[in-house]
């Protein structure tokens, strides 16, 4: 199961590299395992073509390495308390995505303005706090931000993105989005200020794709 989860969070730190999320070593994929107060996550300043599976590291969910022989990823504890507050989450994602930082950068939430936007988040992407390296703020900022927010990403200030899912590939496809339509905002502002949505139609269009859209699992 740990060796499995491996693979794909191996394979999925290849996408923050194929959209352009990342640059040098920045960023990292998280997983849950299933049934344990695991998870598995990128180590520390390797290099995304040097990343194996087996160079993948686990720790408890107070960031403690467990089995691996490489530091974990610097943010392991961010991702930590995100584990051990928001039992529902089974990955995270965090990039500093150039269009997603920039609105980070300014403390300015995204505000939703395309129909894709209230698909995938349901209203705006939030801004969470300033907070430095090192200790639980950043996980503390993270959580009080998102929890009870249709979103799962959250801009952290002056920082980057940090992105939840259901599985770590949700949380991929998440900071894949917010990074989409932040460029997309961002140009649009450029010449002159996007229309908001109706809350009413956010609404609607929210609950469709999240309950309708796509392959219908019993089909
Ligand atoms: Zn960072």
């Amino acid at each position: 199961m740990i060796d499995e989860l491996r693979r794909e969070v191996c394979r999925l730190h290849a996408e923050l590299v194929r959209y352009n999320l990342v640059a040098w070593t920045a960023g990292n994929v998280s997983g849950r395992v299933p049934g344990e107060d695991l998870f598995v996550i990128k180590p520390s300043g390797v290099s995304y073509d040097d990343l194996t599976p087996e160079s993948i590291v686990v720790c408890d969910l107070d960031g403690n390495l467990v089995e691996g022989d490489l530091a974990p990823s610097s943010d392991t504890a961010a991702h930590a308390y995100v584990y051990r507050h928001m039992p529902e989450v089974n990955g995270v994602v965090h990039t500093h995505s150039t269009y997603a930082s920039a609105w980070a950068a300014r403390g300015e939430a995204i505000p939703c303005v395309l129909t894709a936007m209230a698909d995938e988040f349901g209203g705006e992407i939030p801004v969470g706090p300033f907070a430095l390296i090192g200790n639980d703020d950043i996980g503390k900022g993270i959580v009080a931000t998102l929890n009870g927010h249709r979103s799962p990403a959250v801009l952290m200030q002056n920082h980057g993105v940090f992105t939840i899912g259901g599985s770590p590939k949700a949380a991929v496809k998440a900071a894949v989005m917010c990074e989409d339509v932040a460029r997309t905002v961002h140009i649009s502002r450029q010449l002159g200020e996007p229309l908001p949505i109706a809350q009413g139609d956010i609404d609607r269009l929210y609950d469709r794709y999240q309950n309708v859209y796509g392959q219908r699992s019993h089909l």
